[in-house]
């Protein structure tokens, strides 16, 4: 198959644009989509210091990749990559390589913090102890010290390496739910008090395209999936959208677009943020998700 724009080889066919693209062509698609988010949702601002969450997977990895060459004759932003260490064993190390080999090559500032420096446990130990499913430990925990890093850090956005696929999955599931208060805070632009303002580029980017862009650019392809990842709701939602996608084609997009009209009616100060009592961090109740997780008393 050849290029549509061009007369090289295809690279992928992509069935929602009904287009073929080459290796280059295709590159260019992608960032052009990455850019109009960046400039619909004013994600970036002058002078604005980025906190990347870096996993070392191949999200992430492709997300501080692409910022820093859309942004690398920006003298004034500053970007720096927080990981977070769970603990998992086996899996964790070959992503932290990832993380710790890309920023070396592209110089960007990086930090590492661990549950165990945090909480003084590792997420294998905590399911050991409770029954929580872990992809809900995992994630609220994950995003306590990543808020708490960035913060720390002085930064004013944390970019977050969700794709299409991650954003329309949750959107489904908080409709399946009913969960309106969620559907509000994840409203693109939302402020908190408290939590420094997430920016998910690859919003509009699908999981396999993602994988394909660091693919061609050569960047670190983690093929480990996370050991607990199969305990979750979320591989429901997921199989049910991939199959429904294969049929009609555009579904992830047009979840995605009617939310973002949707969202236009609901209004954000409605949620309300409290601080802990235990630990003062900001949340939605008296004791925060995080300490209630882990027990504190
Ligand atoms: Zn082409
Ligand atoms: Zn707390």
């Amino acid at each position: 198959m050849k290029c549509q724009r061009c007369s090289r080889t295809a690279v992928i066919y992509q069935k929602y644009s009904n287009a073929h693209l080459c290796k280059s062509h295709f590159i260019e698609d992608v960032e052009r989509k990455v850019k109009r988010d960046i400039r619909k949702f004013k994600m970036v601002g002058r002078g604005e210091k980025i906190a990347v969450a870096l996993s070392g997977g191949k999200d992430s990895v492709a997300l501080l990749f692409l910022l820093h060459k859309i942004f690398r004759n920006r003298p004034d932003l500053e970007f720096i990559a927080i990981t977070i260490d769970e603990g998992i064993r086996d899996y964790r190390e070959h992503t932290l390589e990832h993380a710790i080999k890309l920023t070396g090559e592209l110089g960007i500032r990086h930090v590492i913090r661990s549950f165990d420096d945090e909480f003084e446990t590792s997420l294998d130990a905590l399911i050991k102890k409770k029954e929580n499913a872990a992809c809900t430990l995992c994630g609220v925990l994950r995003k306590n010290i990543l808020n708490k890093a960035a913060r720390e850090l002085c930064s004013d956005k944390i970019a977050i390496g969700h794709n299409l696929d991650d954003e329309s999955q949750t959107i489904l599931m908080n409709y399946m739910r009913g969960d309106i208060d969620r559907l509000k805070r994840m409203r693109p632009g939302i402020i908190q008090k408290g939590m420094v303002p997430r920016i998910k580029p690859l919003r509009s980017i699908p999981e396999k395209e993602v994988a394909l862009y660091g693919f061609l650019n050569g960047l670190p392809v983690s093929t480990d999936e996370c050991p607990y990842a199969g305990y979750a709701l979320r591989n429901e939602i997921r199989d049910i959208l991939n199959n429904y996608e294969v049929n009609h084609p555009g579904t992830k997009y047009s979840l995605l677009g009617g939310y973002e009209s949707i969202s236009e009616f609901l209004r954000p100060d409605d949620t309300k943020i409290v601080f802990c009592e235990k630990c003062n961090e900001p949340g939605s109740e008296r004791i925060c998700k995080t300490c209630r997780l882990l027990g504190r008393k």
